[in-house]
């Protein structure tokens, strides 16, 4: 007789009961990550409710063992969500530079010129379609959040105020704006009706059309550690092969990736109408799928140890806090990105920990952080109260932001990157 000790089931995996997947409908069995009670990482908290409560929801990450679509359940519609974003993609250089370069490189691939018709889906503040403006290619972005968009008309771009899936494409198609182009940048992730809006892609795509679409790959996101990226607003988290599954289910076919190093891995997918044989699939995608499948990713184990790479992190970066502080250090932080806050509220870091924040964003400042109520000033904060370390919440961007950062080194100031791991950088 063998001697086990007994284990009982934790509460995210007692959680699961009654759920489906977004994609395929069948039932979801297993928890990949649990990151605690968390408030929609997106919202920021203005002074005059300091005094109140905030609303908080479970964020635990689940995938389907049918079509390894890891998900996170919706607790709130994307119109409370999306109808009112803060993030403006132009403050970001590094992703204003990204745009440009895939912009050149559409227009060479596919020949694109004044006689096309480039659509982009959640074009945000027109900070890629600003690039097709400039070459004279007619275009159109499809933007929810009102705000976002009167600054994408500022620049020249036109722009739809709507949610794009079945219904908006219909009115697109009968007003004669199907694309050659469509692009759908960094908002896979954020669909909540999933179905819905590849289907809309399809009846969005002229005949001969091709779409992109760039997401973060799932791999990476295990691999790099990445749980940063999980948040309310992010329901979906893809691999390549289930993402070819999601696009065949409705007649479109995946016939090109590039993986990208933004956001700390991506992938780029091309896809066409299934009937429009003329661009054949390349070998990159058969590439990328056996990989996927050749590292346990269409198998449990894959996603298994995830959920002790994430708590090892929150030990670490909380490890060191502890000790700067015990130094009597003074720590700020750079940014207010989604992401930042899935991590300090993951971790529990408050101003016990970090002074501030600084976000170069207007929105966000004079505001504070969702959860952990850290107020966020103006970048010039950071000159100003001169702190021996600053924590970079855009780890991704650190390029970028050391360079932007330097002058912390002129009164000895050091770098501190969360993640995929935790490094100081004097
Ligand atoms: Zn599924």
């Amino acid at each position: 007789m063998t001697s086990s000790t007994e284990r009982f089931p934790t509460s995210a995996e007692m959680s699961v009961a009654g759920l489906g997947c977004r994609f395929c409908g069948q039932p979801i069995r297993h928890v990949v990550v649990d990151l605690g009670l968390q408030p929609l990482c997106q919202s920021r908290v203005l002074r005059e409710h300091l005094n109140e409560h905030e609303r908080c929801y479970p964020l635990r990450a689940y995938v389907c063992d049918h079509c390894w679509l890891v998900q996170v359940q919706e607790h709130v519609g994307g119109e409370e969500i999306f109808s009112h974003y803060a993030y403006f993609s132009s403050y970001s250089d590094t992703l204003l530079a990204h745009s440009k370069v895939y912009v050149d490189q559409m227009i060479e691939r596919f020949g694109l010129n004044q006689a096309s018709f480039v659509v982009e889906l959640a074009s945000n503040d027109g900070y890629l379609l600003q690039y097709f403006v400039e070459q004279q290619i007619p275009c159109l972005g499809v933007e929810p959040a009102a705000n976002v968009a009167d600054a994408a008309r500022e620049k020249g771009v036109p722009s739809l105020v709507k949610f794009f899936g079945t219904v908006t494409a219909s009115e697109m198609q009968a007003a004669g704006q199907q694309a050659d182009l469509l692009v759908a940048n960094n908002v896979l992730a954020h669909v909540p009706e999933l179905n819905d809006f590849v289907a809309g892609m399809k009846i969005a795509l002229k005949p001969q059309g091709v779409i992109t679409v760039e997401v973060s790959h799932l791999v990476k996101i295990i691999e790099n550690n990445l749980f940063d990226t999980i948040y309310q607003e992010h329901y979906c988290y893809y691999l390549v092969s289930t993402l070819q599954r999601i696009f065949q289910h409705h007649g479109l076919t995946i016939f090109d990736v590039d993986e990208l190093p933004t956001q700390g891995g991506s992938i780029r997918i091309y896809a066409r109408h299934s009937e429009n044989s003329s661009l054949p699939v390349s070998e990159n995608v058969h590439r990328i799928i056996a990989n996927e499948e050749s590292n346990g990713y269409h198998r449990l184990q894959a996603y298994a140890r995830f959920a002790e790479q994430v708590a090892a992190a929150k030990r670490d970066l909380l490890a060191c806090l502890i000790e700067l502080k015990r130094q009597g250090k003074r720590i700020a932080a750079y940014g207010a990105p989604g992401k930042g806050n899935t991590l300090l509220n993951y971790c529990g870091i408050r101003e016990d920990f970090l002074d501030y924040t600084v976000d170069r964003n207007p929105m966000k400042q004079n505001t504070f952080l969702v959860g952990s109520r850290i107020p966020v000033h103006a970048p010039e904060a950071i000159a100003a109260t001169k702190p021996d370390y600053v924590l970079l919440l855009p780890w991704n961007l650190e390029r970028e932001l050391t360079e932007q950062l330097s002058y912390i080194r002129q009164w000895g100031g050091s770098f501190i990157l969360p993640l995929p791991h935790l490094r100081v950088i004097n």
